[in-house]
C-alpha cells in the first residue's frame, strides 16, 4: 500500500513560487520568520518566467527596474531582460536565500479552508497532500491561466495547436502554414520569430495595439562595471523608476500627454509600414493606454514581409485545417498558435478558497474582484493577496508593487505579534470605503474611458485589475499597516 504523505504545518503558506512568492519568502526570512512553505503547482520556480518560453519572450520593463530592490544585478546583459535571463535571475535568488528546502513542487492547490476553531488554513493539493498554516498568502498573480477562445470547431483542428504560455517547441514551424490569433503583448514578441520560420504566416487581429519603439540595447562591459558601483546602480534604477512612474499621470487623465505619445506611435507605424492599406489596418481607433502599450521594433516589419498576411476580419470558426473568417475567407493552416492572453478577472475566483463560515472567494467576487489595498478581503482571516485586485500596472514594474505589499504585511504581522494576536481580517466598511474611492478615481482614467475593451475590465465593465495611481503613492500608502483597519483575535 502506498504510504500516505504526512501533513505539513508552517506559520505561513505561500501559494506560488514566482516573483511574488519568492519575495514573500525572502522578506519573511528577513523578518526572522523561517516557518513558511512555498506551494508550487509546477516543478520549478519562476512563475510567468517559467511558463512563458515562446520565442522572443522578454519583459517590456527595464531589467534594472524589473528586479528586487534588495537583490540588484549589475550583470544584466541588456536594457530589457529576456525570459531566459529573468528565469536565471530568479533561480539565482532562490538558491542564494536557500528557498528550495521550503518549496513543495507539484503542489497544485485544490482548495484552501479556514478552520475557525484552530485559527488556521488547511490547504489541500491535487495530489492529496495537506498543509496547515496560520497565514495563507496568494502569490499567484492574475496571468497564469491561458485563455483559449471558444471558437466553433476549435477542438476539431487537426494540426498542432497551442497557447503562447504553453509553447510546444517540438513543433517545427519551418515550411508550414501557421495561423496566429491575437496581437497582444505576447504575440507581438513571438510573431517576428514565427514569420522567419513559417512558409506562410497569417495573423488574425481583433484590435490593433498601440506600439512604441523599443529602446533596447546590450549593456557594454564598461556600463556593467559602472553598475557594480552601488550608487551608480541606484541612481540608474531611480531614474528608470520616475521615467516610468510619471506615465501614470497621462493614463489618469492627461489628454495632452496621451496625444503626444499617440503621435510618437503613429510615426513609428508610418516609418515601419509603407503600405497604406496595411497601415490602416494597424492603426488603433481608441486612446493610447486603454490597453497595455506595447514596445517593439520587429513586429511591424514582420507583418510587412511577403510571407505574412494580417487579417482583421473577425474569425467565424476553425476548420480541421483552416481558419474561416466571417466574410467566408478560408486561410489554410497546418499549425494554430493562440496569442490570446489569460483568464484574468475570474482567475482568483476560480480558486476554491473558503473563508469564515464557509464563505467562498467566488461568492465574495460574484460582482467583481475587490480587496483592501489589493491585499485583504473581508471574511478571509489571515488570507492575503500579493498582486491581488487593482494592483496591476500598465506603466511601471509590478515587482515594486509586490515589495510594497510585503512591507505592508510585515508591518501588520509585527503589530499582531506585539499584541499577541493570532488573526486579522479586514473590516468590511474599511474595505468598501477603499474600493469606492478607488473606483471613483479609476472611472476617469484611460483604461475605462479610452474606448477599448481589455482584460483590465471585468464582465460588468468594472476595472478590477489596475492600480489607478503612481507606484510612489502606493508605496507610501503601504509603508505601514493600521491595525485598527482589521478585526483581530487573540
Ligand atoms: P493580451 O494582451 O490579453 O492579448 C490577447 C490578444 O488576443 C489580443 O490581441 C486579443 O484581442 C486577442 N484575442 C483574444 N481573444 C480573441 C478572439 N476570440 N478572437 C480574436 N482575437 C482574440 O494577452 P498577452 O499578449 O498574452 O498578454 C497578457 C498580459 O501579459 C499583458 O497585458 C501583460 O500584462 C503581460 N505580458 C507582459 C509582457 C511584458 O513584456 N512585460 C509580455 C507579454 C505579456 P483584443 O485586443 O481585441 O482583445
Amino acid at each position: 500500500m502506498p504510504q500516505a504523505v504526512p501533513d505539513e504545518t508552517a506559520d505561513v503558506l505561500i501559494a506560488g513560487a514566482g516573483f511574488a512568492g519568492l519575495c514573500a519568502a525572502i522578506k519573511l526570512q528577513g523578518s526572522g520568520n523561517t516557518s513558511f512553505i512555498l506551494l508550487e503547482k509546477s516543478n520549478d520556480i519562476g512563475g510567468t518566467w517559467r511558463d512563458n518560453v515562446y520565442p522572443g519572450c522578454a519583459c517590456d520593463i527595464p531589467s534594472h527596474l524589473y528586479s528586487f530592490s534588495f537583490e540588484p544585478n549589475a550583470s544584466w546583459s541588456r536594457m530589457y531582460p529576456t525570459q531566459p535571463e529573468l528565469l536565471q535571475y530568479l533561480r539565482g535568488v532562490a538558491a542564494k536565500y536557500r528557498l528550495h528546502p521550503h518549496t513543495r513542487f507539484g503542489a497544485e492547490i485544490q482548495q484552501a479552508v479556514w478552520e475557525q476553531g484552530q485559527q488556521r488554513w488547511r490547504v489541500e493539493t491535487a495530489d492529496g497532500r495537506r498543509f496547515f498554516g496560520r497565514v495563507l498568502l496568494s502569490a499567484m498573480g492574475p496571468l497564469h491561466i491561458p485563455a483559449i477562445p471558444d471558437l466553433p470547431g476549435r477542438d476539431g483542428f487537426r494540426g498542432p495547436a497551442f497557447h503562447s504560455a504553453r509553447w510546444d517547441h517540438a513543433v517545427d514551424l519551418a515550411g508550414k502554414n501557421v495561423a496566429v490569433i491575437g496581437t497582444g503583448a505576447s504575440a507581438v514578441q513571438f510573431i517576428p520569430h514565427v514569420a522567419k520560420q513559417a512558409a506562410k504566416l497569417t495573423v488574425f487581429q481583433r484590435t490593433p495595439p498601440w506600439i512604441m519603439p523599443k529602446r533596447d540595447f546590450a549593456f557594454s562591459d564598461l556600463q556593467k562595471d559602472g553598475f557594480r558601483n552601488h550608487w551608480r546602480r541606484r541612481l540608474f534604477r531611480t531614474r528608470l523608476f520616475w521615467l516610468h512612474d510619471i506615465r501614470a499621470l497621462a493614463f489618469l487623465g492627461n489628454r495632452k500627454a496621451i496625444a503626444a505619445a499617440e503621435a510618437m506611435a503613429r510615426t513609428h507605424l508610418e516609418r515601419q509600414i509603407a503600405d497604406p492599406a496595411l497601415r490602416q489596418k494597424l492603426a488603433p481607433d481608441y486612446r493610447l493606454g486603454c490597453k497595455r502599450v506595447l514596445i517593439s521594433n520587429d513586429f511591424y516589419p514582420a507583418l510587412a514581409e511577403n510571407n505574412t498576411e494580417l487579417v482583421s476580419t473577425p474569425i467565424a470558426s476553425i476548420a480541421p485545417n483552416a481558419v474561416v473568417a466571417q466574410n467566408g475567407a478560408i486561410t489554410p493552416a497546418d499549425i494554430l498558435i493562440y496569442g490570446t492572453g489569460f483568464r484574468t478577472t475570474d482567475s482568483f475566483s476560480a480558486l476554491r478558497i473558503i473563508g469564515r463560515n464557509g464563505h467562498t472567494l467566488e461568492q465574495s467576487f460574484a460582482h467583481g474582484m475587490h480587496a483592501y489595498r489589493g491585499v485583504a478581503v473581508p471574511d478571509f482571516p489571515n488570507f492575503f493577496f500579493l498582486l491581488g485586485p487593482n494592483t496591476g500596472l500598465g506603466h511601471n514594474s509590478v515587482v515594486l508593487m509586490i515589495e510594497a505589499q510585503m512591507n505592508y504585511l510585515l508591518s501588520l504581522f509585527r503589530q499582531m505579534a506585539r499584541k499577541n494576536l493570532a488573526t486579522a481580517e479586514v473590516k468590511p466598511e474599511i474595505e468598501a470605503a477603499w474600493n469606492t474611492s478607488l473606483q471613483t478615481r479609476i472611472e476617469k482614467a484611460v483604461w475605462n474611458t479610452g474606448g477599448c475593451r481589455s482584460w483590465y475590465l471585468d464582465v460588468n465593465g468594472r476595472n478590477t485589475t489596475i492600480w489607478p495611481g503612481l507606484v510612489a503613492e502606493y508605496q507610501l500608502k503601504m509603508r505601514r499597516a493600521n491595525l485598527a483597519d482589521y478585526i483581530t483575535r487573540p
